[in-house]
C-alpha cells in the first residue's frame, strides 16, 4: 500500500480472541466463561424488565434527536453522581456523561496529562483491568503497580497493599476498583476500605474510582458504593469513572459519566470549561439514547424500584452459581480449597488455575477462559454448572 506498507500488525484483543475461539468449536458441551457480559439462565443477553419499560416511555415521548450539551444533559448528570455518592451528598461536583466506563476512564485521564499539577504517575492494583495500563500508555502516562491480590489466599492482600501505597511518591494518582474488582473479584472490606483512605491520605494521593459494576456485587447499590462513599466523607476530592453497561444491561448504548469532586465552585467551573474543550475535539457531544433510559428509570420511583429489584436478580443468580460451582468441585471429592469461589464478588472469579490446567480445560473440555484463569460467572449456569465443575475438578487433581 502506498501510505500504509509501514503499519505492522497489532495483537488481537485477549476477549474478543477468545469469543471467535469459541464461536469456532462445534462440540455442544462448549463454555464460555471468558465473555465479561451477564447472561440469564438459558446462557442468553438478559433485557432488564426496567429497560423495556424505560424504552416505551421515551418511545411514546417522541423526543427529537438535537444534539445533547457538550457534558451530556444535566438531569441525566445529576441523577447518576446521586446514585454514586448518596441522596444527602453536599460535595461540589463536576459531572460530564460519557462513552460509558471506558470513555470515562479515557477523559478522565486525558484531564489528568493536560491539568493535574502534582505527580503524573497512575498506579494500579496488581493485576487490574487490562484497559487501565492500555490508556495509559496511549496517553503517555507512566503506570505501576501496587499490591491488592495475594496468590496464596486468593483474597485481598490488606498487608502488601498498604506498605506500597506508604511508599508511593506523595500527589500521584490511585486508580481504585469501587467494587467487584476485575479481574479478581476480590474487595476490601469496609474496615480495609478505611485503613486504605487513611493510608492514601496521608501520601497525599488523588484517587480515582473505577465503578464499572454498582449493584452487581451485592446486590445493593448502596453497599457497592461504601469505599466512593467513605472516600468523600473522609474528605478526598475524588474522580469518579462510571458506567451503566452491566447494572443496566446498556453494554451499546455506551452510557457512562465521569464526575469530579472539585472543592469550590470556582474550580468546578474552570475543570468543566477545560473538559468541555476536550469533548468537543473528540466526540462532540454524546449519544442520548442510553442517557435518556437510565434519568427515565432514575428520576421515576416505581422504575427505579423495578431497576433496583432487576440487579439483585443478576446479582443474586451469579451469587448462586457460585455456591454451586463450588460444592460442585467439593462434591466431586476435590481436596484443594475452594472458598474463594464464594468469598469473591460479582461478575468474575480468579480461580486460581494455572495456564496448563487452563489450556487442559479448553483443550479437553471445550471451556473458554483466559489464560490468567478468570471465569465470568456470568457465563455458568444451571445446565452447565456440574459440567464445569467436574473439568475444573479434573484438572487440579
Ligand atoms: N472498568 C472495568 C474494571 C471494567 O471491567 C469495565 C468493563 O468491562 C469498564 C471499566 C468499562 O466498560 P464500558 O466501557 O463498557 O462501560
Amino acid at each position: 500500500s502506498h501510505f500504509w506498507g509501514n503499519v505492522e500488525m497489532g495483537p488481537p484483543d485477549v476477549i474478543l480472541g477468545i469469543t471467535e475461539a469459541y464461536k469456532k468449536d462445534n462440540d455442544p458441551k462448549k463454555v464460555n466463561l471468558g465473555v465479561g457480559a451477564y447472561r440469564d439462565d438459558q446462557g442468553k443477553p438478559f433485557i432488564l424488565p426496567s429497560v423495556r419499560k424505560a424504552e416505551n416511555i421515551i418511545h411514546e415521548k417522541g423526543l427529537n434527536h438535537e444534539y445533547a450539551p457538550i457534558g451530556g444533559e444535566a438531569s441525566y448528570t445529576s441523577a447518576v453522581a446521586e446514585l454514586a455518592f448518596g441522596e444527602c451528598s453536599q460535595v461540589i461536583q463536576n459531572k460530564t456523561n460519557t462513552l460509558s466506563g471506558t470513555g470515562a476512564l479515557r477523559l478522565g485521564l486525558e484531564f489528568v496529562t493536560k491539568h493535574y499539577a502534582k505527580n503524573k504517575e497512575v498506579w494500579l492494583s496488581s493485576p487490574t483491568w487490562g484497559n487501565h495500563p492500555q490508556i495509559c500508555n496511549t496517553l503517555g502516562l507512566p503506570h505501576k503497580k501496587y499490591r491488592y491480590f495475594d496468590s496464596k489466599t486468593n483474597g485481598f492482600d490488606i498487608e502488601g497493599a498498604l506498605e506500597d501505597i506508604c511508599k508511593i511518591p506523595k500527589g500521584s494518582i490511585i486508580l481504585l476498583h469501587a467494587c467487584a474488582h476485575n479481574p479478581t473479584g476480590v474487595d476490601p472490606k469496609p474496615e480495609e476500605w478505611k485503613q486504605l483512605s487513611q493510608a492514601i491520605k496521608a501520601r497525599e494521593l488523588f484517587p480515582f474510582f473505577d465503578m464499572a459494576y454498582q449493584g452487581f456485587a451485592t446486590g445493593s447499590v448502596d453497599n457497592d458504593a461504601f469505599a466512593l462513599r467513605q472516600f468523600a466523607d473522609d474528605g478526598h476530592q475524588v474522580m469518579l469513572a462510571q458506567s451503566f453497561a452491566k447494572n443496566m444491561g446498556l453494554y451499546g448504548e455506551r452510557v457512562g459519566a465521569l464526575t469530579l469532586l472539585c472543592g469550590d465552585q470556582e474550580s468546578a467551573a474552570k475543570v468543566m470549561s477545560q473538559l468541555k474543550i476536550m469533548i468537543r475535539t473528540m466526540y462532540s457531544n454524546p449519544p442520548l439514547y442510553g442517557a435518556r433510559l437510565v434519568t427515565a428509570i432514575l428520576t421515576n420511583n416505581e422504575l427505579r424500584k423495578q431497576w433496583l429489584a432487576d440487579v439483585k436478580l443478576m446479582a443474586d443468580r451469579i451469587i448462586s452459581m457460585r455456591t454451586q460451582l463450588r460444592s460442585g468441585i467439593e462434591g466431586a471429592g476435590n481436596k484443594q480449597k475452594w472458598n474463594h469461589i464464594t468469598d469473591q464478588i460479582g461478575m468474575f472469579c480468579y480461580t486460581g488455575l494455572k495456564p496448563n490446567q487452563v489450556a487442559r480445560l479448553t483443550k479437553e473440555f471445550h471451556i473458554y477462559l483466559t489464560k490468567d484463569g478468570r471465569i465470568s460467572v456470568a457465563g455458568i449456569s444451571s445446565k452447565n454448572v456440574n459440567y464445569v465443575a467436574e473439568a475444573i475438578h479434573k484438572v487440579t487433581s
